[in-house]
């Protein structure tokens, strides 16, 4: 039958009827090891409107139902109803969750390695309907006490610290202290039969597990995940002015999980995050950006709860915003600005200039709703919003007014409002008007410097209207043999259209927004250009050259701006750059650019010409393990893989990419990827051999891959890899018949909830044999056929390849 999803309304009218005391859930594992089911008994104490109507969330089966120990009818559309309220009242409801292969609320997981099954739940924004009865809305929070009785072999972890535990009939049980008050999407239960790694830091007891067999990685990255768990609580708890309230913080890596999600107390992961390999830099830094975006959430989402998921796209901005300033401040990963700024903030400038485009907060009637929400103006475009805010008000008024926000609202439900009134008052600045601009109104500001007599003119042109209220520095440059000097920066407020600069000298090049402190386009001026996408290396640092590399890309994605010119001026900059978790970004869009952007005519070459910048980064020991798959990935011919292998040495990771490229070639070798898949320790290494048919031209391995992806045998996390493999340059025969074949997938991209529906909907979307008719098409038949979080995804992927597709025809 299907569920209703709760619409605002009737949200607000339930928390006005009534005020929950307690959660106390009992939980039975004991049928998962071979079974499905998941069985729950949920009490709930709460308090209401004496004689009052209302009704509970509940999509189990249920298996008996009492009000005040009166039995209840049975649910209907997700919703249990409860009529005659007391002013105390306790409702007790025993279900059974048999769908636990589908991702949704509870999911069982087998490991393809030794069969173990592990369990885990997972809830944003309403499945905890699905595991237990509960009034399923964020501003109804409520203590949770779970006991949970698992296989003996089993270890469960859960939100509050350490449990005790005891043996009954063959099985233990586990008994967990309540927690603080929680929204009903923050609690977690996981189990299995995990490895598990502890450290006592700064009276912080530290917990990592994982499935057994990852324990050799889990082992390997232990030492810097503690280190960096460490260094954010540290961080947070002084620039909140909170420390982490609880001693115990649990980090569980899970096998058919996706993306990672920040229960309180217990973030979970999708174990694809411990590398099979030695990870790379770039790879540490994007790890690193997730812990501590999780970590925000424990304060900004948990302790500090949204009312309503309209604000959700303040809680996503804020961790995303605050993990950059966090990773910035507190860890090695320095460079996360300039990371970002070729990385997913590419992504919102090009989101918030197309369809894809609104207003950062929107309204959002039900909780379906919330869905569509995880997109690029939410995520990078909000963190980049929040942190022009930062400077708008000064870096250490807005710690003050973050302290004072979390001290008055510890354990409650806030709105907007409370945030800019906690920030108004640390500043003494009005912020409504730049409240109205930055996130209610849509569109993406475009900057430029235009040199008059009177000196430099800042120019602000907005998208619909006045350009935004913001502060941006700008940087002056001057040529001098091979480098560009720093002449002078300024900060400007920008006031309308044409803000005069002062204190800049002449220069050659004036870089607007060379700190990163706004989030608008920018364009140099017809000397600027020349530099700017001819010689981009001779700027100084790090950051102004990831801003003039967004530049570039933003040119290339408007058509002013050629994929020959993006790839000589990534390269170029690869001649200079050595922080590599700016050099990893750099070489992906490179190739980006050769294989997606560039006509057919110039990909051979192109492709030469990143491979050749690869190839001075492996000589120069900058970035190897990055620089070592470009030149795979650029390589011609079996000769030049074979150059690849010696260079090298033994390594199984690169020996994927090797048959991978292989394939994509023409020369798919069965014999060699079973051999290495046999030599390969990873328990998934068979989504590495699939990747490898992935890649091939050839009709049968193509449906091999498609199919498995598509009837979701392969676990999201490594479908969006499996995908993105599948649309290679120069297959379009073989490729074409899955543009329809997408399109007949759209209505059930969404199944198995949010985090598929995202990532299947972008990864799959084709990227050749496609032309610009078929692309609005498939936005078409989308808006007809398929779930919100399916058309928004499909919406900000479309227009990336609408515009690839006329850069290919040279339009
Ligand atoms: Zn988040």
């Amino acid at each position: 039958m299907p569920v209703r999803s709760l619409r605002q309304e009737e949200a607000a009218e339930r928390a006005a009827l009534l005020s929950v005391t307690s959660y106390d859930i009992a939980i039975d594992l004991t049928d998962l090891v071979d079974g499905p089911a998941f069985r729950a008994v949920s009490t709930v104490r709460f308090t209401a409107t004496a004689g009052a109507w209302t009704f509970v969330d509940c999509c189990g089966e249920v298996e008996s139902a009492t009000l005040n120990g009166e039995p209840l009818p049975a649910a209907e559309e997700g919703r249990i109803a409860l009529a005659g309220l007391a002013e105390d009242n306790e409702l007790v409801v025993a279900t059974v969750q048999r769908d636990t292969t589908h991702g949704r609320g509870v999911h069982r997981a087998v490991d393809p390695g030794d069969d173990n099954v592990y369990l885990w739940t997972t809830f944003e924004p309403d499945e905890a309907r699905y595991a237990w009865a509960c009034f399923d809305q964020p501003d109804l929070k409520a203590p949770h006490a779970f006991t949970v009785t698992a296989p003996a072999s089993w270890t469960v972890v859960s939100n509050s610290g350490d449990p005790a535990v005891e043996g009954v009939d063959g099985a233990r049980r586990w008994t967990f202290e309540p927690t603080p008050p929680l929204s009903t999407y923050n609690p977690v239960v996981v189990a299995g039969p995990f490895v598990e790694l502890r450290q006592e830091t700064d009276g912080h007891d530290l917990r990592l597990y994982a499935r057994r067999t990852l324990a050799s990685v889990l082992q390997r990255d232990s030492a810097q995940l503690f280190t960096l768990t460490a260094q954010g609580l540290a961080f947070y708890g002084e620039r909140f002015g909170m420390p982490f309230p609880q001693r115990s913080y649990d980090q569980v890596f899970l096998p058919d999980f996706g993306g990672a999600m920040e229960n309180y107390g217990c973030v979970t992961w999708t174990d694809n995050v411990l590398r099979r390999h030695e990870p790379t830099t770039g790879e540490w830094q994007w790890f690193a950006n997730v812990l501590l975006h999780e970590m925000a959430h424990m304060w900004f989402g948990n302790i500090v709860t949204m009312r309503w998921w309209d604000d959700l796209w303040l809680n996503e901005a804020f961790a995303e915003f605050a993990c950059m300033w966090a990773a910035e401040r507190a860890t090695a990963y320095g460079d996360t600005a300039a990371n970002n700024v070729v990385h997913e903030k590419l992504d919102a400038y090009l989101a918030d200039q197309g369809p894809s485009s609104h207003p950062i907060r929107q309204p959002v009637p039900t909780v379906a709703d919330a869905e569509s929400i995880f997109d690029s103006i939410t995520y990078p475009k909000g963190a980049a919003v929040l942190k022009q805010l930062m400077h708008f008000v000064g870096e250490d008024t807005f710690s003050r007014g973050m302290s004072a926000y979390f001290a008055e609202h510890a354990w409650g439900n806030t709105t907007l409002d409370d945030l800019v009134g906690a920030l108004e008052q640390a500043s003494g600045r009005d912020l409504q008007p730049w409240r109205t601009a930055w996130l209610e109104t849509a569109g993406v500001d475009r900057l430029g410097v235009e040199q008059t007599d009177d000196g430099p003119v800042l120019t602000a042109i907005g998208a619909h209207g006045a350009p935004h209220p913001q502060v941006v520095g700008v940087g002056a440059y001057r040529r001098a043999d091979d480098v560009l000097e720093e002449v002078g920066a300024v900060m400007v407020e920008v006031d309308g259209e044409r803000t005069p600069i002062e204190g800049l000298p002449e220069a050659d090049l004036y870089l607007v927004n060379h700190d990163d402190t706004t989030f608008a386009t920018t364009r140099p001026d017809a000397a600027g250009r020349e530099l700017l996408v001819g010689r981009p290396s001779g700027l100084p640092t790090t950051l102004a050259r990831a801003v003039a590399m967004a530049t570039v890309w933003d040119m290339l994605s408007n058509a002013e701006a050629t994929a020959a010119e993006a790839v000589g001026a990534l390269t170029d900059v690869l001649r200079v750059e050595t922080v590599e978790t700016v050099v990893d970004p750099y070489l992906d869009l490179a190739l980006r650019a050769a294989h997606q952007w560039a006509p057919e005519s110039e990909r051979a070459g192109l492709e030469a010409q990143v491979g050749a910048a690869a190839q001075r980064l492996v000589d120069a020991g900058v970035s190897r393990q990055a620089a070592l798959r470009a030149l795979v990935r650029t390589a011609s011919d079996a000769d030049d893989l074979e150059r690849v292998r010696t260079t090298a040495g033994d390594d199984i990771d690169l020996e994927w990419y090797v048959l991978q490229r292989r394939a994509e070639l023409g020369d798919l070798d069965l014999d060699a990827v079973e051999a290495l898949q046999e030599r390969d320790p990873d328990p998934d290494a068979w989504v590495r051999a699939l990747c490898v048919k992935a890649a091939s031209p050839l009709a049968e391995a193509k449906e091999e891959a498609w199919t498995a992806v598509v009837d979701r045998s392969v676990p999201v996390q490594s479908a969006r890899v499996v995908a993105l493999t599948f649309w290679r340059p120069g297959q379009e025969d073989v490729l074409a018949p899955y543009a329809q074949r997408y399109l007949e997938a759209l209505p059930t991209l969404h199944e198995g909830g949010m985090i598929p529906g995202l990532a299947l909907t972008a990864t799959l979307f084709p990227v050749f044999a496609v032309d610009e008719a078929w692309v609005r098409h498939a936005r078409d038949v989308a808006a007809a056929e398929a779930a919100p979080v399916v058309v928004g995804a499909l919406t900000e992927r479309s227009e990336e390849v609408l515009r690839m597709v006329r850069a290919r025809n040279g339009a």
